[in-house]
């Protein structure tokens, strides 16, 4: 039975793993579990604690260091979650797989940097299916598909009216009468699943070690503040710190992959320099750090009369975040640059939010710039740790691609009856839930920091396997193709 416990409370001396893993979050646990599949005693340090059933993220999220941004205070937000199971436990259980256009995406877009994937999604696809199985996608291998909620239903009629193709979205839920499935309890965005419906690494058994032949530790309490490098340029030890006894302790490492997230996880690599690595790890180049691509997206909401065929809108929401999208705008001759993204359902949080009103989301990958960036601030924390900074802008091709989506969610909400549309402004410059591209990979140390299989270019025992190696963050929600990819990485861990 995997062990889960509070770093104070544990009286390890912390040399029997052959893995430590940094974060616990949906790229970790999975990692941690493939190693363990094949025999290995894994340790996973986790900064945030365990969240209950039903907590909400903002609460939460408050609770934790915010990121300095371009424009000077520390209003950023350099978390998807900080919590045992990282984001995966507040997240909408949205579970698209990439298309090959996402890893080959120069075809499309150009930017100062390598944007095309040094792997193809032939070579993601057997991970994506062991996921899906998993997590029990919905309408993935013979599970069945997520029913359209009303608004969905209303959303997809108005879509064919408009020969806009609607379809079903495969989610880490299980669906309403079925086994354990959804009791629609909530609006189902922001919060801890009360009845374990929707998939996390703790409600599916993705870091339960109890039948596979090795063993996985989860230690959380605990902040990974340096990877320590022997002179020969091996890591052989994490110094972490432990808020709740005020103390820095050292844990010996046989190997240490990072997946904090592809904010935590740059600024870790910045945080460790030595004699060996004096820029920080893998920063030879200058490159971590760089490439910092959130999702562009946005939301419009459409207000609704009652007398209308928007009168379905009337009555509250209750269920899952989203059920119906259209990627008919996804590659499309239209869109700038030709390249878009999603246009999915998007339903407030709380149920009643949603009287009077339909609610669509777009989203698209951005293109990844150097100047979009993750430093490490002169300015340090309560607890001695520099701040992040996150320098970010986005180009005017995004902003192009951006409002074509817009439009064409307005055009949507119209035909439904919308007597008024309302666009909610984007901050993507103060963080985001979806976090790519600051460790890119590739054969070359001069334009990436780690391999194809995640190992830092010139460190033997120094991996990160998180979304920080996507070279362009890809136009879906991102969480299956993380997990996805580094299940495969961790798959070439000798
Ligand atoms: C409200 C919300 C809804 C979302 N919905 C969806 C969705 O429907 N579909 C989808 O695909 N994605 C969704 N996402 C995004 C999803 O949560 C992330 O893609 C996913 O969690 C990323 O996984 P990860 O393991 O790479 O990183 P994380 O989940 O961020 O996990 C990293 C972990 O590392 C820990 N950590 C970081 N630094 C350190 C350190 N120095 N020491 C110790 N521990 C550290 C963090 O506390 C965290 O627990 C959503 C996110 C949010 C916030």
């Amino acid at each position: 039975m995997t062990d889960i416990r509070h770093i104070a409370a544990d009286s390890c001396n912390y040399t029997n793993f052959d893995a430590v893993i940094v974060g616990s979050g949906p790229s970790g646990s999975i990692v941690a579990r493939t190693l363990a599949e094949r025999g290995c005693h894994v340790a996973v340090l986790e900064y945030g604690g365990l969240v209950s059933p039903g907590a909400m993220l903002e609460p939460h999220q408050a609770a934790y260091s915010k990121a300095l941004t371009s424009n000077g205070p520390a209003d950023g937000n350099p978390w998807t979650a900080c919590c045992v199971g990282g984001g995966m436990p507040f997240y909408n259980g949205i579970t698209f797989r990439y298309r090959q256009a996402d890893l080959s995406v120069s075809q499309y877009l150009a930017t100062d940097m390598e944007i095309n994937w040094p792997i193809t999604l032939q070579d993601l696809e057997p991970y994506y299916s062991e996921i899906e199985h998993l997590l029990e996608v919905s309408g993935a291998n013979g599970f069945l598909s997520y029913p359209a909620s009303p608004r969905g239903l209303m959303l997809s009629n108005a879509m064919q009216e408009l020969s806009i193709r609607s379809k079903s979205i495969p989610l880490a839920i299980r669906p309403p009468r079925t086994n354990k499935g959804c009791t629609n309890c909530s609006a189902c965005d922001d919060l801890v699943c009360p009845t374990d419906a929707r998939a996390s690494v703790l409600a599916r058994n993705i870091l339960d070690d109890s039948p596979l032949p090795g063993t996985i530790s989860v230690l959380y309490g605990c902040f990974v503040n340096r990877i320590e490098m022997r002179d020969d340029g091996r890591a052989e030890a994490l110094e972490c710190y432990v808020p709740l006894s005020s103390e820095l302790i050292r844990i010996p490492v046989e190997r240490v992959i990072v997946c904090a997230n592809a904010i935590q996880s740059a600024a870790l690599m910045l945080r460790s320099k030595s004699g060996h690595a004096p820029k920080g790890i893998g920063n030879e180049s200058g490159l971590v750090g760089r490439g910092l691509s959130f999702k562009i997206k946005g939301y419009s909401v459409g207000y609704m009369e009652p007398a209308d065929r928007g009168s379905g809108a009337f009555a509250p929401h209750w269920g899952p975040h989203a059920t119906v999208y259209t990627d008919d705008f996804y590659e499309h001759n239209d869109v700038p640059c030709r390249f878009g993204g999603l246009i999915y359902e998007a339903n407030f949080p709380s149920p009643d939010k949603n009287v009077g009103l339909v609610r669509l989301h777009y989203t698209a990958g951005e293109e990844p710039w150097s100047h979009n960036r993750v430093v490490l601030d002169e300015a340090v924390d309560q607890y001695g740790i520099p701040y992040i900074r996150f320098e970010y802008r986005n180009s005017e091709n995004d902003r192009a691609r951006i409002n074509f989506l817009a439009d064409r969610a307005d055009d949507i909400l119209r035909h439904l009856g919308a007597f008024r549309i309302e666009r909610e402004p984007s901050s993507h410059g103060k963080g985001s839930g979806h976090l790519h591209g600051t460790m890119r990979a590739g054969c070359d140390p001069r334009t990436s920091v780690v391999d194809s299989c995640g190992r830092v270019h010139g460190f033997t025992n120094i991996h990160v396997m998180d979304g920080s190696v996507m070279n362009f963050a890809g136009s879906s929600n991102p969480t299956h193709t993380f997990m996805a990819n580094a299940r495969r990485m961790a798959m070439s861990v000798k």
